[in-house]
């Protein structure tokens, strides 16, 4: 059976199509700048990739080309054959613990939760349209960045603020990543054969997060309202003191809008080097001697090592931390920054391990007081898994 894996953002669609229980990859691409100028799409058929300039006026589009590549290259006969679409959707709230059919309902509530994720939750309602549209037989799954953090309690999810700002206004921690933490802590239970771990998963990005799991269940993450709470990011500030922004906004007449733009896309790693939000620039130039990449650096592995700490003590132990996505999965230097400062805790790293690249690898040292894993995330075939189980 074939199962399509869908996140659709403003201006992108990425996808993957899926044989399943195989779990095989058949196709997986992306459609890029949707509605902006220079569109193109990139698709990737066993291991070859082929990249079109075409027109993408919108994600109807997008989905139309999709389906046309698929059966002009054989990949299904007849587009009947898909029969489950899993959308990735970041904002759930707490409406949905795990995923769900889309139904008028469904896609309403999404829609409706737009202003807790003004960036995502309207792209991915376009994209769930467009899907309906383009491939009508197949079943339209939600899948939430939210619903693994469902178990967290309200002793960890409630801000300190007015308990009817909660009551009325939904103002409460959420999390996201929560796919890809469920994902790394499943795998890693795997590995150690049981289900009764304390696990602390380092999903660290261009966005980041990290979560605290007991037994499988996550009890804390550090993303917050919106994505932009907790560690520092590329260009997001993370945690900060809230009363810098009246006060900054009373210094140079800035707005709302402006302000949110500061602090979601200009601040982080890219306003402390001054170089770039990309953390292989930000490296390269830390190496090279750049005061500010080295403090970007520095402030960066401290706030990581600040949650690491702080679960730590939460769970009471921890069995293994777990390091991936594109900095965790792909970069020695910071992990090693993070994990060196934890050597208080008796963690340490087996620094040769650390320096292999690969697929899921234990990068600690034996006599280490907790394992380190790093474990490449897999958050499409997490979609399709749960598209699969509701068909
Ligand atoms: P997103 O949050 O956008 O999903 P990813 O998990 O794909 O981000 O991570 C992308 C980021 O990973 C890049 O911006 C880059 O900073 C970082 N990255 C990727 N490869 C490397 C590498 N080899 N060394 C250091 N950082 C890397």
């Amino acid at each position: 059976m074939k199962i399509l894996s869908v996140n659709a953002g403003s201006s992108s669609l990425k996808f993957q199509l899926y044989e399943m229980p195989e779990e095989k990859v058949l196709i997986s691409g992306v459609f890029e700048r949707i509605g902006i100028d220079g569109s193109l799409y990139t698709i990737k058929i066993d291991g070859e990739k082929f990249r079109k300039v075409v027109p993408l006026p919108n994600h109807a589009e997008a989905f139309r080309l999709l389906t046309e590549e698929l059966l002009e290259r054989k990949i299904v006969d007849d587009l009947s054959e898909i029969q489950g679409v899993g959308h990735r959707i970041v904002q759930g709230a707490d409406l949905y613990d795990k995923s769900i059919v889309i139904d008028e309902e469904v896609l309403k509530n999404i829609e409706d939760l737009s202003p807790l994720a003004p960036l995502h939750n309207p792209a991915h309602a376009v994209g769930i349209k467009a899907a309906m549209e383009a491939i009508p037989n197949a079943l339209q799954v939600a899948v939430f960045d939210t619903s693994f953090h469902q178990t967290m309690k309200p002793s960890e999810y409630l801000y300190a603020l007015p308990y009817e700002w909660y009551e009325d206004y939904k103002v409460r921690r959420y999390g996201f990543h929560g796919t890809s933490h469920k994902y790394v802590s499943m795998k890693m239970n795997e590995i150690l054969e049981r289900n009764d771990t304390k696990l602390i998963t380092c999903h660290i990005g261009n966005g980041g997060s990290i979560s605290a799991v007991l037994n499988g269940k996550c009890i804390n993450t550090s993303m917050g309202f919106t994505p932009a709470a907790g560690l520092i990011m590329g260009s997001r500030a993370g945690d900060i003191d809230s009363t810098i922004i009246p006060y900054v906004m009373d210094k140079t007449g800035m707005s709302i809008n402006d302000i949110n733009n500061v602090l979601n896309k200009k601040s982080g790693v890219l306003a402390i080097s001054g170089i770039s939000s990309d953390f292989r620039d930000i490296e390269d130039a830390a190496i090279a001697g750049n005061e500010r990449s080295i403090l970007a650096c520095e402030m960066y592995a401290n706030r990581v090592v600040d949650y690491i700490a702080k679960y730590y003590v939460q769970l009471g132990g921890c069995d293994a931390i777990v390091f991936t996505a594109g900095v965790g999965e792909n970069s020695p230097f910071m992990r090693k920054l993070i994990i060196d400062k934890l050597a208080v805790l008796g963690i340490k790293l087996d620094e040769e391990a650390n320096n292999e690249r690969g697929k899921i690898n234990k990068i600690s040292a034996e006599d280490s007081s907790s394992l380190v894993y790093v474990i490449p995330t897999d958050e499409e075939v997490m979609i399709a898994r749960d598209v699969l189980s509701l068909l």
